[in-house]
């Protein structure tokens, strides 16, 4: 059992820090690499397998195991753009996903820190065979299908609602998952929530404690949940439909959800009578 040094994290120079924390004591993190890696990581063995489906391409080192994370990837995908709304869309190509068989070759081929759980770049998710891989996978997975959807728009002020559909998207596909960003809701944000402009103008940074880091991914996640499930999943797409045309959260927030938020701050005000 080790305790995951989050400051480590975020000091990596040029890497954003990208917490994906299944329980409490197993804590699986995950580094999202700056665009483009000229250098991707070295593959599996010769011997491996591939499994293709609609959406994926998994290779692992036997046949069972590359179905099996397939199977969990699509599972995950059609999960995550029922509740996104996005049924008129469709990946470029297939995402590619590396199941190495084990931790010590995962660390050797990627190069990534003892911490890490799982590493993404282009269009691609490494990861290693443990069950903690498949919170990893259903977060990144949210990750590449909000890019490629928002293709084209400035995403950087938007790291709030890119990580909140991710953690979204892990609690969606896995119990513990589930379980454990609750449990932070319970502890960490229930008490002192985060207003709205600091969750939006602040994602975690190396100033920051593991605590302020668990809290604010807690929140975002629970904020896109409860704007997923209480103005619904064609009005969440609408929601991003009009941020992708360049609209402010605030505008494409009362268009979108017209009825129920007049902007996020009314979402917001919804979310915090929710807790
Ligand atoms: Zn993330």
């Amino acid at each position: 059992m080790r305790r995951v040094l989050l400051l480590a994290v975020a000091a990596a120079p040029g890497l954003s820090a990208c917490v994906s924390l299944p329980e409490d004591v197993l804590r699986q993190h995950l580094i999202e690499a700056p665009e483009p890696v000229s250098a991707p990581y070295a593959g599996l063995d010769p011997g491996a397998k591939s499994v293709e489906t609609a959406r994926f391409l998994v290779r692992a080192y036997d046949t069972g195991t590359a179905q099996a994370y397939a199977s969990f990837c699509e599972d995950s995908y059609t999960r995550l753009a029922g509740d996104l709304g996005l049924y008129s869309f469709a990946p470029a190509a297939p995402y590619n996903i590396v199941v190495y068989r084990d931790r010590e070759e995962y660390l050797a081929k990627t190069k990534q820190a003892e911490w890490s759980g799982g590493v993404a770049y282009g269009n691609a998710i490494h990861v290693y065979e443990n069950e903690a891989a498949k919170g990893v996978i259903a977060h990144e997975i949210a990750h590449l299908v909000f890019k490629e959807f928002m293709d084209g728009t400035d995403i950087s002020a938007l790291v709030w609602l890119n990580e909140g559909i991710a953690v979204h998207a892990e609690k969606a596909a896995l119990p513990a998952s589930a379980d454990a960003y609750a449990s932070r809701v319970t502890r960490l944000v229930r008490p002192a929530p985060l207003s709205f402009t600091a969750l939006s103008s602040m994602p975690p940074g190396a100033a920051q404690t593991g605590e302020a880091v668990e809290r604010w991914y807690a929140q975002a996640g629970s904020l896109i949940t409860f704007m997923i499930r209480a103005g619904g999943n064609f009005n969440f797409y609408l929601f991003l439909r009009k941020l992708k045309d360049g609209l402010p959260p605030d505008s494409a927030a009362g268009e979108a959800f017209a009825g129920s938020w007049r902007d996020m701050a009314a979402a917001d005000a919804a979310w915090r009578a929710s807790l």
